[in-house]
């Protein structure tokens, strides 16, 4: 039998009512003569409450128990789901990550995918089950504990899944019916596109469009994985959804082809540090080991041996930045005056592979912003992307004048 894979987002198993309406569309594929894996997430709101309740417990946590906590979620809708498809008669049976087992690094809260034997399911499949249900998200580390492989990272299990059971297709079903030129939720003129490149997806995801998690497509795309995000609320066609696919699949497109942000970024200025070699080194060594996650970085300038170092990380890595600089200021790696962290500020990128080859994306970005009397703090670009850092306040602004700057409403 052909293998299917199918992936439930939070929103579409957020109550028992709609676990019911995503079974019965893993029936259709049932009766359709596939035998399908359902990945599924928790509850809309589960995985952040459980964040909450961590944080509320302790402030460094220890990262073991933080998954522990955050992998039950779906430990619930995965269970839920194998009670569903049971009561519509199909033969369904549910599995947590560490039972398959899904082995991962003992990267906690950011693990990666080592290895998911196949034998088991298979086999189970080979005796007449016909849906295998597993928990999205979770694994298991080499030492034998529980893992999470980050935020969004039921995307990943279901590529992963579709990659090793050799699956025809990976379906993603959300509450968006494919993939925008923006989020639909921050600007109503954003566009669905009927197919996006690899690269393109890549770099809009790890930019912050959370359609699919980064690491997901990184897989796709290594594999070759059909891949296909749809909503679970439509009916969709045959042709319905967003294919994430090759370039050469795509016929035609426009020089950018989307806009992406990331609301919770901070600035932080480490002042009057001293430019010898070795310096950016001894700043960024402790904050990699402390964990934080540093994104665009800018030197000052040097004035009488002493510049200023500016750097980006995710918003609530700031208390851990802090104490990591703090700590290697005591025991005299560095010296700093100060450390400003600027807590409210937003990044906005555009995306687009026609950048290779069209000059000007850079000015054309910088003079629509600049006509929103919007402000850049820092900049970096790479071959198919511009980021910039900017106010808050500013961001949906910034994505909407982008957007119109670029006429993403129309296509190519
Ligand atoms: P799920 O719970 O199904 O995994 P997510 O909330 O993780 O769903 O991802 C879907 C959401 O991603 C949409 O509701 C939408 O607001 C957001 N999103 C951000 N950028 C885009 C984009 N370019 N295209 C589609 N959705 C986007
Ligand atoms: N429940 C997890 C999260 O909210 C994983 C996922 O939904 O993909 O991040
Ligand atoms: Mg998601």
């Amino acid at each position: 039998m052909p293998i299917l894979v199918m992936k439930f987002g939070g929103t579409s198993v957020a109550t028992p009512d709609r676990i019911k309406r995503a079974a019965k569309r893993v029936g259709r594929e049932v009766a359709n003569g596939h035998d399908v894996i359902v990945i599924v997430s928790a509850m809309a709101g589960k995985t952040n409450e459980l964040v909450g309740w961590v944080e509320e417990t302790s402030k460094f946590f220890d990262a073991r128990e933080y998954d522990a906590v955050v992998s039950s979620g779906e430990n619930v809708t995965a269970g839920l789901m194998a009670l569903t498809l049971q009561e519509m008669d199909i033969p369904a049976r549910s599995w947590q990550g560490w039972q398959v087992p899904l082995r991962t690094t003992s990267a906690h809260s950011a693990a990666r995918i080592v290895e998911i034997p196949t034998d088991h399911i298979m086999a189970k499949f080979a005796e007449g089950m016909k849906v295998a249900v597993v928990a999205g998200f979770q694994g298991i580390s080499p030492e034998g504990r529980i893992t999470t492989l980050g935020r969004g990272g039921s995307d990943t299990t279901a590529v992963a899944f579709a990659a090793a059971f050799d699956a025809e297709r990976c379906d993603i079903y959300t509450d968006v019916d494919g993939v925008y030129t923006t989020d639909p939720r921050i600007s109503a003129k954003a566009r669905k596109l009927d197919r996006i490149a690899f690269e393109e997806m890549l770099e809009l995801a790890s930019l912050g469009a959370k359609v699919l998690q980064t690491r997901s497509v990184e897989l796709a795309m290594r594999y070759n994985v059909k891949l296909r995000v749809l909503s679970s609320f439509e009916d969709n066609g045959d042709e319905a959804g967003t294919l994430v696919c090759a370039e050469e699949d795509i016929v035609e497109s426009n020089v950018v082809s989307g806009v992406a942000y990331s609301r919770d970024e901070a600035k932080m200025t480490l002042t009057a540090v001293a430019d010898r070699p070795g310096i950016a080194a001894a700043i960024f060594g402790p904050l990699a080991d402390a964990g934080v996650n540093v994104d665009m970085i800018v030197q000052n300038i040097s004035d009488g041996g002493l510049t200023d170092m500016t750097f980006s990380c995710p918003v609530n890595q700031v208390p851990r930045a802090e104490k990591a600089m703090t700590e290697a200021k005591a025991k005299g790696e560095i010296d700093f005056a100060s450390l400003v962290a600027d807590t409210d500020v937003a990044k906005v990128s555009v995306v687009g592979i026609g950048m290779r080859s069209h000059a000007g994306v850079a000015s054309q970005m910088f003079k629509a912003l600049s006509a929103e009397g919007i402000n850049i703090k820092v900049i970096t670009t790479s071959e198919i992307k511009i980021s910039v850092l900017i106010d808050r306040k500013y961001m949906e602004l910034a994505v909407q004048a982008l957007h119109d700057a670029f006429g993403l409403d129309r296509a190519a």
